[in-house]
């Protein structure tokens, strides 16, 4: 098959959705690979891993779409992307429909065959396409709370581990998932008090398992987060009800009465937060600060560490790009119900539930 990858042309997006080691998988196995030239230079993948990795280099985005049968990103097409699709071919990326009517009308109108990563499956359950950002956002979480409590940033002045006779810091975790549990590593690794609480006791039961006592595990009530925030210095929120908006379980009152200078980090601000007082921030000014507390609220915190976050995601798609290159989507979609999950939109017709019922579109 032809397979096309090229550059991200989404504000401050860093990230490709191939890397060289990814090329060489495919185009050992007889397919050829057409990368826009410099597609990865921002992250330090130049062309010349590309060309020895079987790569052609393409001159521009419209050479990659016209000449390949499969495009490969990692953002949604923008307008003008969506408008070089055609009908039958493959693209693979994240989309995100739901929320966005402008661009499903694009896909559907396009005629391609599009495979969201967000909405593939595992056997295991779970959603593996989107859980390595979550694990970079959680591992990062701490780090940006970490740099937040400095002075310099408007923090109060802690050192996460603390020193020998100096006590640590509190390390709040809300939500014991994916990010929370990266997270929860993050914070022990530097010497954090951590305490993290889940309304699911098995996953309490597992980081338990896990952590033994050097966390503390809360099941989430009003009373215990109350209790848990008011004694943090740093606040990661990682909680996730699948396909709802985040629950407030920080209200605004609570965070008045936190202590100033202490740091909230609300990695679930995608949808839409889990503190009364967060709003969307970006990487050029990632804090503003309520009641003397910091938030830290960036909505795609994998994209600062692009670099790290490009290396996950192929770790987690080329299984499926291989796939659907070596039998071509409706084989490889038949074969695996867990791809065929992600199907969003194929041939003029949104085939993801979900998306037609909010969008209103015939399923
Ligand atoms: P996950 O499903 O793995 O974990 C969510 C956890 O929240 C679950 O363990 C669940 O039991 C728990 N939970 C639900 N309600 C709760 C409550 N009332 N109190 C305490 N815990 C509760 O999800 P995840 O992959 O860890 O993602 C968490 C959030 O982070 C999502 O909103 C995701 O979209 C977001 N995210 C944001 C970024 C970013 O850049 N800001 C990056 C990746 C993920």
């Amino acid at each position: 098959m032809k397979i096309g990858c090229p550059k991200e042309i989404k504000n401050h997006e860093y990230r490709v959705g191939l890397t060289p080691a990814s090329v060489r998988e495919l185009s050992s196995r007889g397919h050829s690979v057409l990368v826009q030239a410099g597609a990865g230079a921002a992250i330090g993948l130049d062309d010349e891993q590309y060309l020895a990795a079987g790569a052609q280099l393409a001159p521009d985005a419209a050479t990659v779409f016209a000449q390949s049968e499969m495009i490969v990103k990692v953002k949604e097409p923008q307008p003008q992307e969506c408008a070089m699709l055609r009908p039958g071919q493959i693209l693979y990326t994240y989309l995100h429909l739901a929320p966005d009517p402008e661009q499903t009308a694009a896909l559907v109108k396009s005629g391609a065959i599009c495979i969201a990563y967000e909405t593939v499956t595992a056997p295991g359950g779970g959603l593996p396409l989107l859980a390595p950002m979550s694990e970079v956002a959680g591992r990062m979480a701490v780090q940006a709370g970490a740099a937040h409590l400095e002075k310099s940033k408007g923090g109060m002045g802690v050192l996460l581990g603390g020193v020998p006779g100096v006590a640590p810091a509190h390390v709040v975790i809300l939500g014991g998932g994916v990010v929370g549990t990266h997270a929860l590593q993050m914070a022990v690794g530097m010497g954090a008090r951590v305490t993290v609480l889940d309304k699911s006791v098995d996953r309490l039961r597992q980081l338990d398992l896990v952590f033994g006592n050097r966390i503390t595990t809360q099941y989430s009530t009003a009373q215990s987060v109350e209790e848990a925030v008011l004694s943090a210095d740093l606040v990661v929120g990682g909680v996730l009800i699948p396909g709802a908006a985040a629950p407030k379980l920080v209200t605004r009152a609570m965070v008045s009465r936190m202590r100033k200078g202490a740091v909230i980090v609300d990695v679930a601000i995608d949808q839409g937060g889990c503190f009364e007082t967060s709003h969307a921030t970006t990487h050029a000014e990632p804090t503003f600060v309520v009641d003397g507390v910091v938030h830290y609220c960036v909505a795609n915190m994998p994209g600062a560490v692009a670099r790290t976050s490009t290396f996950a995601l192929n770790n987690a798609t080329i299984g499926h790009a291989v796939a659907l290159a070596d039998k071509g989507w409706k084989q490889a979609l038949k074969d695996n119900p867990h791809l065929k999950a992600g199907l969003n939109v194929a041939a003029g017709h949104v085939t993801y539930e979900a998306v037609a019922r909010d969008l209103g579109y015939a399923y």
